[in-house]
């Protein structure tokens, strides 16, 4: 009795440790994520918000859906911003007058253009916005406002060190309006340096129109330089040109597949990534990697033989990078459907080598997760912590529900995030089989055992 007893548990241990063999196995022996990331890139680009590349993902990836059998495959329709780059935008510095210096630069998305015929202006250099405040209206009025803090190079978290600059490129406009300056430079957020600029999302919150000042970031290198001449010459101009425009709203969608669960239908877990991208590069890691290992977790646990208990569905967001109304919409819809999200999952951190898992869970849950750490190990990952999931999943947290982001080593990520090296090339097969079976492991144990409830609903650790 006893031994059937321990023979059971044996078993049942035993099943876990050769399922994700199995799932480890198929990923790096007969795995499609590549060849999809492949496409996306190569074929179709970057798939800014509105764009026709975005649109053309849409149908790419809702007919690879179709193609793998899934239960269901649909696309949920969400209105979009369209903001248009325009021409390659223009800088240089002059010293002395007549002597320019072209330096590289790309407008913030969300950002307004420059006046026809540029804008040239004299520079204040600061790090922060208290920096800012204290120089005050007289000496910032009619000048460029150029943001210089760096990404801190010694947290070994870089997603640390993007929090703590992100700031300057979001609202860097907004805070030196307020100041009247005429424009904005932005130090790229990126931990090396290199010619590259990086853009990415930018507000002007309620700002009115007439107000709104264009804003550019500026690659590491060329910050540097900006820097050490304004201190040789705090008088020299910079120019810049810029033909950026916010168009209006246009229909896209989500897209979405579900293997319906057998045995609790009603219960759903949810992997993902984002569908668009920025534009300068090809969106390889940022978020087409997310992307196609979402899929890639259906497709594996098909070909590993799992029947989910669990409906599971991969979604596929639109518009994460400049205003998260694919996320917004799905959230409000599963909502309004009644639907409950038991486990959601989002891979958008790079394609880069897997090293484990954030989680927002409850106590109960987080101890359940770290039962399942040990399984693992064989495949070096080790990284289960508490923390954030990802922006697409966030709107599903509820008081009871467990969210996790897919967390890759994270060195070599802001070398290309948002900028034009974002590209295929820089994607490693390997890598990115590992991260997708990864992430089937997980949702293999998480339909295999559900959550567990929490004793205390609030507050939720997270
Ligand atoms: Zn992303």
């Amino acid at each position: 009795m006893f031994f059937l007893f321990y023979l059971g548990f044996e078993l049942q241990a035993q099943t876990d440790e050769k399922v994700l063999e199995t799932i480890y196995k198929t990923a790096l022996t007969n795995g499609q994520s590549y060849q999809w990331l492949d496409h996306l890139s190569n074929k179709i680009g970057g798939r800014l918000s509105g764009s026709e590349n975005a649109e053309l993902a849409v149908q790419y990836t809702k007919s690879e859906l179709e193609e793998m059998g899934l239960d269901k495959v649909w696309l949920q329709p969400v209105m979009v911003p369209k903001w248009v780059r325009g021409l390659q935008e223009y800088a240089y510095i002059e010293s002395v007058p007549g002597e320019q210096m072209a330096v590289n630069i790309c407008a913030l998305g969300g950002s307004v253009a420059t006046p026809g015929n540029g804008l040239k202006a004299a520079v204040v250099e600061v790090k922060t916005f208290e920096e800012l405040a204290a120089l005050g209206t007289e000496a910032i009025q009619g000048k460029i406002v150029f943001f210089n803090r760096p990404m801190q190079p010694d947290l070994i978290q870089t997603f640390d060190s993007y929090g703590g600059c992100v700031d300057q490129r979001y609202a860097g406009a907004m805070e030196a309006a307020k100041y009247k300056a005429a424009g904005v430079i932005v130090r790229s957020v990126n931990l090396r340096l290199d010619d590259y600029p990086h853009t990415g999302s930018m507000s002007y919150g309620d700002m009115p129109v007439e107000q709104r000042i264009p804003s550019a970031a500026i690659s590491t290198n060329d910050a540097e330089k900006l820097s050490a001449l304004l201190a040789d010459n705090p008088n020299l101009q910079f120019y810049f040109k810029q033909s950026c425009q916010q168009l209006p709203d246009v229909q896209s969608y989500n897209v979405i597949g579900e293997i319906t669960g057998s045995e609790f239908p009603n219960e759903f877990i949810l992997v993902g990534g984002h569908l668009d991208s920025w534009d300068l590069g090809d969106g390889a890691h940022d978020d087409g990697a997310g992307v196609v290992q979402s899929m890639e977790v259906l497709r594996l646990m098909k070909l590993s033989g799992i029947k989910p208990k669990r409906s599971l569905r991969v979604v596929l967001f639109m518009n994460e990078e400049n205003g998260l109304r694919g996320a917004t919409k799905y959230a409000e819809e599963a909502k309004r459907n009644g639907e409950n999200h038991i486990f959601a999952l989002e891979s958008d951190a790079g394609g880069f080598t897997p090293r484990g898992f954030s989680f927002q869970a409850g106590d109960n849950n987080y101890a359940q997760i770290l039962s399942w750490q040990s399984l693992f190990k064989p495949y070096l990952i080790h990284y289960f912590e508490k923390g954030g999931s990802g922006a697409d999943v966030g709107p599903l947290k509820s008081d009871t529900n467990v969210l996790a982001g897919l967390r890759p080593d994270s060195q070599r990520y802001f070398d290309h995030h948002h900028a034009a090296i974002d590209t295929f090339e820089h994607v490693n097969k390997r890598e990115l089989e590992l991260g997708a079976a990864t992430m089937t492991a997980l949702v293999y144990l998480f339909d295999k055992y559900g959550i567990v409830k929490e004793e205390r609903l609030k507050p939720v650790m997270d």
